[in-house]
């Protein structure tokens, strides 16, 4: 009840467009790694997702997360047995602090070569300066050292990763997909970049209220087309609780194992269901909601 009340006020003291902010004890709470397909690993915490793709010419990492995350992430990386400086690429899933706020730290302790979608670069680059959202929510600036562009390719050690453009919740929101094996077979594994519409989002146009970004509403629409589209055995995304993680890992260690990561029903159903979401939004605005 008292954690409730503290919850509460924290919304309340917050403006509307940092309720995101607001201190989630689980985008720090340290959790156990572990594997996720044959060379594919969870290294971030109760909520907020890294990745680490282990090849045998050094690894990558996708989302540095908070400021503070890269000392929890480098613990994960190395309880598995692996090494933090092999790490050789950092990705993002989207340009905001709890996702890319820690790669300056990541940049510095391993010397990887970061890439980032189009969109997001300026943002990456001024530290979330020139976020639409969140320009006060700084963090150190980071130099991007390849811009990717949508359908683009990363590859390292047989890893093939592609980053498609899944623009809305930032303009160079990022959904990753890879192969993997589970149970030796080869599985589409979709790792969300953000479909979330966050308060204060303006979708509409009008006068002397201009939308968030010239654009965002189609960009969301063009998000949930893709999104549909990609084939998908193995549901991941960027916060944990995008695709049920710690129920699924609880599910895991009863017994079902890896397996439990196979879900094509669960992405289906919410990619249905935050489009639902995201139409409502607009439509509640387009009616002159705020
Ligand atoms: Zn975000």
């Amino acid at each position: 009840m008292k954690k409730m009340k503290t919850c509460m006020w924290l919304l309340l003291l917050l403006p509307a467009g940092a309720v995101w902010a607001a201190p989630n004890p689980d985008w720090t709470t340290p959790l156990a790694p572990f594997r996720i397909a044959d060379n594919l690993y969870y290294v971030g915490s109760k909520d907020l997702a890294s990745y680490l793709v282990v090849t045998p010419k050094g690894d990558i990492l996708i989302n540095s997360s908070l400021e503070s995350s890269p000392a929890l992430i480098q613990k994960s990386v190395e309880q598995l047995g692996f090494h933090f400086k092999d790490i050789k690429i950092l990705l993002i899933s989207h340009a905001h602090a709890d996702h890319d706020a820690g790669s300056a730290e990541v940049k510095r302790l391993t010397g990887a070569t970061y890439m980032v979608m189009d969109g997001d670069v300026a943002v990456v680059e001024s530290g979330g300066a020139k976020d639409f959202a969140y320009p006060k929510d700084l963090y150190p600036a980071t130099k991007v050292d390849r811009v990717l562009h949508d359908g683009d390719q990363v590859r390292l050690g047989g890893a093939v990763l592609v980053a498609h453009k899944t623009p809305g919740h930032t303009r160079g929101c990022t959904t990753w997909t890879m192969r993997a094996l589970i149970g030796g077979h080869p599985r589409d594994v979709v790792i969300v970049g953000s479909w979330n519409v966050n308060p204060g989002f303006r979708l509409v146009d009008r006068p002397g209220k201009p939308a968030s970004y010239p654009g965002i509403a189609a960009d969301y629409e063009r998000t949930f087309v893709v999104l549909k589209k990609l084939p998908c055995d193995v549901f991941l995304g960027a916060h944990g609780a995008y695709f049920d993680m710690l129920a699924k890992l609880d599910r895991a260690k009863a017994g079902a194992g890896e397996s439990v990561w196979i879900d094509p029903d669960g992405y289906k159903a919410a990619v249905a269901e935050r489009e639902l979401a995201f139409e409502a939004e607009l439509k509640r605005q387009q009616q002159g909601g705020s």
